[in-house]
């Protein structure tokens, strides 16, 4: 199959694709299993993933990154995610994190952790969500308040990508209880400051490598410096990067399914059984037809809000429609992968529990199912609005 994006990537764009999948065989495929088995944090794996420039794509050239668009970087981490979702998410958030930094941070004095983060010596993440708070985002309880000219922050996160390991947080608080999402803004959060204590990792059913985890700051020092997006514009800057996140991790779910589908096809035409090979059952052949239809729906979602997000055009339905679909076509499609291989299918050196239980922590990530639906509902619901 052509490659719909073809037309957004260029040269440069291929290469750090050939990068991603070089970089997938050897050093992800070898140790998804290990990872999942020791249920520990792939860390000198994330650094030879930042070696190889997967934490740049998208990183500004003056950045000292590729400057490189979205196209590229979803397929770079489809690449990855076809091997293991979660340590594909964790890079991903590395990335994100290192740009983010870099774009809101210019020319106050962020080069050195820049160049650390490229290198992968120092770690990042973005924190939102909270104890309390989750797909609520504008209910965070996390407290800054203004201390001089820098901010003092009070309260906890959880459920964020590589805490359990950063050295670096975009960290989103409330500067205005009244104001709702109008007053939360964003700061750069050092692990190694007083005020900052970090939560043991969770442990979850699905890839540890996730490194998830949470952490309290406790009258936590700001520099004025440090407050990377103000009141108000804090909110709107996490939401504008939710539509690329949401179409990643549907990128990512379309990759999973593929892989599974693959497994399944290879193990069923070489498993006999009443006189002939699994594949050649007809109910069973029909079930690889379901989900590779499926997989095509997903990946033509994907692509389409892809196409949006790398030219700057609204992808909030696109981004919602393709999320939804994916993820639950990924959770159903696995499950019926692991049926069609019969109990073989549960043996761990096969992928495909593993893909199972990361396809649910994908349903969670940057919005869950639900909030896709409400996202679709509004837009059915607005047609009919008087
Ligand atoms: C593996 C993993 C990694 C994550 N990484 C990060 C990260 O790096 N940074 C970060 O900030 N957060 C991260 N999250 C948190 C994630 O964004 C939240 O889990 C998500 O927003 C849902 O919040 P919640 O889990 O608190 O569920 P809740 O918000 O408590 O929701 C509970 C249930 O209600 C549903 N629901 C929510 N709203 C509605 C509604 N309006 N109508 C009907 N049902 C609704 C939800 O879908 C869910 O099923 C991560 C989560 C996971 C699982």
């Amino acid at each position: 199959m052509t490659d719909s994006l073809a037309d957004l990537i260029d040269d440069a764009g291929h290469t750090v694709i050939a990068k991603a999948r070089d970089f997938t065989q050897q050093v992800v495929a070898p140790q998804a299993a290990e990872w999942q088995n020791a249920r520990t944090y792939p860390r000198e794996a994330i650094r030879q993933g930042c070696q190889a420039g997967l934490a740049e794509i998208e990183l500004a050239k003056t950045a000292g990154g590729m400057g490189l668009g979205f196209a590229p970087k979803l397929r770079a981490f489809e690449a990855i995610a076809a091997q293991d979702f979660a340590f594909a998410f964790a890079l991903i958030n590395q990335h994100n994190a290192t740009t983010r930094i870099a774009r809101d941070m210019a020319g106050r004095g962020v080069e050195g952790l820049i160049a650390q983060m490229r290198r992968g010596e120092k770690i990042g993440c973005t924190a939102l969500t909270e104890p309390g708070a989750g797909s609520d985002f504008a209910a965070i309880k996390m407290r800054a308040s203004k201390d001089g000219d820098g901010w003092r922050l009070t309260g906890a996160k959880a459920w964020i990508t590589n805490a359990a390991v950063a050295d670096v947080f975009i960290c989103y608080a409330q500067t205005d209880a009244n104001a709702g999402w109008r007053g939360i803004a964003a700061f750069l959060v050092y692990a190694d400051r007083p005020g900052f204590t970090r939560a043991a990792p969770f442990d979850i059913t699905g890839g540890m490598a996730i490194g998830v985890g949470g952490f309290r700051l406790e009258n936590y020092r700001a520099e004025a410096a440090e407050l990377m997006q103000p009141p108000g514009a804090g909110f709107k800057s996490a939401m504008t990067g939710i539509n690329g996140a949401r179409t990643y991790v549907a990128g990512m779910a379309c990759a999973m399914l593929a892989n599974g589908l693959d497994t399944a096809a290879r193990y069923g035409s070489q498993r006999d059984l009443f006189g002939k090979k699994l594949i050649e059952h007809q109910g069973q052949r029909w079930k690889l037809a379901d989900i590779a239809t499926d997989l095509e729906a997903a990946r033509l979602l994907t692509d389409r809000a892809a196409r949006a997000v790398h030219l700057g055009q609204d992808a909030m339905l696109p981004a919602a429609y393709a999320k939804k679909f994916a993820i639950e076509a990924a959770q159903r499609g696995l499950a019926a992968c692991v049926q069609f291989m019969g109990a073989e299918g549960l043996r761990n050196h096969h992928p495909l529990g593993r893909h199972l239980a990361n396809a649910k922590l994908a349903a969670y990530t940057d919005g869950s199912t639900e909030i896709q639906n409400e996202r679709i509902a509004q837009a059915v619901v607005e047609r009919f609005a008087k």
